[in-house]
């Protein structure tokens, strides 16, 4: 039954974002993900140590100069040459509206963190999410309590949506059987995994209420690529094994002017949660 709802998940809507698109410049996202898996692979011969590969690609990311960084961990910056050196080769096809983007931003906007991430760093969080996910896959599964938060962009927009209000965000009642949330919903709680639909902004405070209440507690996000690697930042700093999908593009209206509807990999999902 799930298999048949994947293949109707994955309809053919190339989703095209503000600033980037798992579809890159074909109909599928596939090549994403095995672009990516086989760029962690890459890295990971130069640094078979996931943890330290993982602070080196997050300190790729950091503004201030390598030299000056001092206790967070030693930088190398060979390494972190070979990163950005194979990132700027593979993945600029799925980043391609960035650039335009940054230009175009109001200067009241100029201080927002996720809308404006760099091109490059938007790759080195391509590669964050994959370490990520290879890192706490194993933990998460293992916890007792395991939440997915989904966003409302992934909804579909024709019917007006019944989420209600649940337990710990709001939750999707199922009302159309083509709606994304409600397809990623019944696959994740097929494996045990509790769905919500983000709608609390202050997700700290919620995490952290959350891992009071289930210490055992996992999380999965699926959420653009700069809130999903900060998301899954976050829960790690709090002691939450994350796990998350990206969403194929970012379509909501804090990036579009009128916010559409958006799609994620039901079938990586599965892949990964299994
Ligand atoms: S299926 Fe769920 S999320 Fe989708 S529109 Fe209906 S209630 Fe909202």
């Amino acid at each position: 039954m799930i298999k048949v709802m994947a293949e109707r998940g994955e309809r053919d809507r190339a989703f095209r974002g503000k600033t980037y698109s798992l579809f890159g410049s074909g109909a599928g996202t596939e090549k994403y993900y095995s672009t990516v898996k086989n760029l962690a692979d890459l890295f990971l011969l130069r640094c078979p140590d996931e943890k330290r590969l993982l602070l080196q690609v997050r300190r790729a990311g950091e503004k201030e100069p390598l030299f000056k960084k001092r206790g967070k961990g030693e930088a190398d910056p060979s390494l972190i040459s070979f990163i950005k050196n194979s990132l700027r080769h593979a993945l600029p096809e799925y980043t391609a509206g960035v650039a335009g983007h940054l230009r175009e931003l109001p200067p009241a906007k100029r201080f927002d963190d996720t809308l404006t991430t760099r091109e490059e760093q938007y790759h080195l969080f391509m590669i964050e999410i994959e370490l990520v996910n290879r890192m706490y896959r194993g933990p998460f599964r293992k916890c007792d309590f395991k939440i997915a938060l989904l966003p409302h962009c992934l909804r579909d927009f024709r019917p007006q949506c019944r989420m209600v209000q649940g337990d710990i965000d709001a939750v999707c009642r199922g009302c159309t059987e083509d709606c994304f949330i409600n397809l990623g919903s019944l696959l994740l709680k097929k494996y045990g995994i509790s769905p919500y639909i983000s709608v609390e902004r202050d997700q700290e405070s919620l995490f952290r209420k959350l891992k009071n209440e289930h210490p055992r507690i996992g999380a999965l996000g699926i959420a653009c690529i700069p809130e999903l690697a900060r998301g899954m930042r976050l829960c790690i700093r709090l002691g939450i094994p994350p796990v998350g999908i990206p969403l194929d593009a970012n379509r909501c209206a804090r990036w579009m002017k009128e916010a559409g509807e958006s799609s994620f990999a039901l079938k990586e999902l599965e892949e990964l949660i299994r």
